[in-house]
């Protein structure tokens, strides 16, 4: 709650249920959200676009009867009248277009953000929080479905959002047999491997490396693409990094103008030229 009220929460409700549920259950999320929702009338209600909080966020959406915008890249509020417009911003389906999506007449208005879009702001010190706790009135069926254990995935790819240096490596890696190369790049530059959706279609990495909108946002130091054209979608997920290096063969790809130094030639001929590099550098 500390952490909560020095980064800028001023009221937070907590809800209670009388008998233990180990984990998320979603009957129980759903019922208890949807009855909070509807005691205390918020304008917007977001979640995190994490596991239960997708799971979570449509159910609600549907039982309230409202609209939902998934993963989006940016948010803001508009005047409208005596209330609000949330401004739920996405990537479009021309892949280099941002959509604006309002819901100007339901109630709330939802949108789910993945984890690392928005930087953590600064903590302030002193800051007070106001705490109101609630009990929920479980439902029989609410325990019908009861979560035994959580098993870990191979590779979560728990460290992408920590790492300072980001190698990630698109559908032109293909001309390299796949990713292969990028993980001795990462080793050099000491980051940490990722992937476009195409990489991971094509299984050269696991899902849960996959950046851009529906994977993971990173903001590191410095942000390796290669062989990556730069969709919208995927630029979503590290346009908050800090330096931006790409390699494409395209002049006109996308990925140029998001990027501090491009080089646009073939991999083949740059990858093992910067690996020799590295190497040399460490001696
Ligand atoms: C709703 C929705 C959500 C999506 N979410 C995501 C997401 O989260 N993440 C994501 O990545 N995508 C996502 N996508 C897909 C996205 O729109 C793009 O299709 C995808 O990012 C393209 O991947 P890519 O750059 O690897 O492939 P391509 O667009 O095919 O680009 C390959 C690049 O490699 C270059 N190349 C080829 N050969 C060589 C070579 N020998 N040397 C140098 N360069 C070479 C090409 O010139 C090109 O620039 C989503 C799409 C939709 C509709």
């Amino acid at each position: 709650m500390e952490s909560l009220a020095s980064h800028g929460v001023s009221h937070a409700l907590v809800l209670r249920a009388p008998w233990h549920f180990s984990g998320y259950s979603a009957a129980l999320f759903t019922r208890a959200l949807c009855e909070a929702t509807r005691r205390h009338s918020p304008e917007v209600l977001l979640l995190p676009a994490s596991g239960d909080g997708m799971d979570l966020a449509p159910r609600v959406a549907a039982r309230l009867g409202t609209g939902l915008t998934a993963h989006c890249t940016d948010l803001a509020l508009e005047p409208a009248g005596e209330s609000w417009h949330l401004i739920q911003v996405v990537p479009g389906f021309g892949e280099n277009l941002m959509v604006e999506i309002v819901c100007p007449e339901r109630r709330p208005q939802m949108a789910t953000v993945r984890p690392g879009v928005f930087p953590v702001p600064e903590p302030v010190e002193d800051a007070s929080l106001s705490l109101l706790e609630e009990a929920v009135t479980p439902a029989p069926e609410d325990g019908l479905v009861e979560v035994l254990e959580v098993l870990p995935g191979e590779d979560e790819g728990a460290d992408l959002e920590e790492a300072e240096v980001v190698v990630a490596g698109g559908w032109g890696m293909g001309c390299l047999g796949g990713l292969g190369p990028l993980e001795e790049l990462a080793r050099l530059v000491g980051g940490v491997t990722g992937g476009t959706r195409p990489a991971v279609d094509k299984g050269w990495i696991p899902q849960d490396r996959m950046i851009g909108q529906s994977g993971r946002s990173v903001r590191p130091h410095l942000f390796m693409s290669l062989g990556a054209s730069g969709a919208m979608h995927f630029v979503t997920g590290f346009s908050g990094s800090r330096f931006i290096f790409s390699v494409t063969d395209d002049p006109r790809a996308p990925i140029l103008r998001v990027s501090d130094v491009a080089v646009v030639a073939d991999l083949r001929e740059v990858l093992p030229a910067l690996l020799a590099g590295l190497r040399g550098l460490q001696g």
